[in-house]
């Protein structure tokens, strides 16, 4: 059935998580998939990927205006990203969470960023801010076949 009627229930988001091209060639793709697979949110999609630039340039388009713009296309293109659609309620303030203030030095340690970065324009992984947004690129990333529709066989000890 259509993935969006899932994310209609309530308090339910969906999230797009992308591991950027220095998060692939770190080695960190198991260390940042673990993290949010162990705080219990659902997988629904997920692929090794590299980006054309005009999907680059769609992704961040309200960034198109700002100075590193240009370079921000060059580091998401410049190798393999790991695509990710999450779901789960409140999945998208929790995850940007998870990930951290984008400046890995400001970013608190527990983090991804805080553990795992030191620069903005390295800084291993994107999170959807909104749950408009995660919608928006879930569709921009994602074929609606790429994505799953299940119940983990641990639905019952995560919800009550
Ligand atoms: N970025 C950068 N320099 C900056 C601000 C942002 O290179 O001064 C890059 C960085 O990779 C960041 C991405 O642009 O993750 C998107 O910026 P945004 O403000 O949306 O940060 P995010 O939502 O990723 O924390
Ligand atoms: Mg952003």
């Amino acid at each position: 059935f259509l993935p969006h009627l899932v994310a209609a229930m309530e308090g339910v988001e969906e999230t797009y998580i992308m591991i950027k091209p220095d998060g692939v060639q770190r080695g960190l793709v198991g260390e940042i998939i673990s993290r949010f697979e162990k705080k219990g949110f659902l997988l629904k999609g997920l692929k090794l990927f590299q980006c054309p630039k005009e999907l680059a340039e769609e992704h961040y388009k309200d960034l198109k205006d700002k100075s590193f713009y240009p370079k921000l296309i060059d580091y998401i293109t410049s190798g393999p990203v790991v695509c990710m659609a999450w779901e789960g309620v409140g999945v998208v303030a929790s995850s940007r969470k998870l990930i951290g203030a984008t400046n890995p030095l400001q970013a608190e340690p527990g983090t991804i960023r805080g553990d795992l970065a030191v620069q903005t324009g390295r800084n291993v992984v994107h999170g959807s801010d909104s749950p408009e947004n995660g919608h928006r690129e879930i569709d921009l990333w994602f074929k609606v076949s790429e994505l799953c529709q299940w119940v983990p066989a641990q639905a019952p000890w995560l919800m009550e």
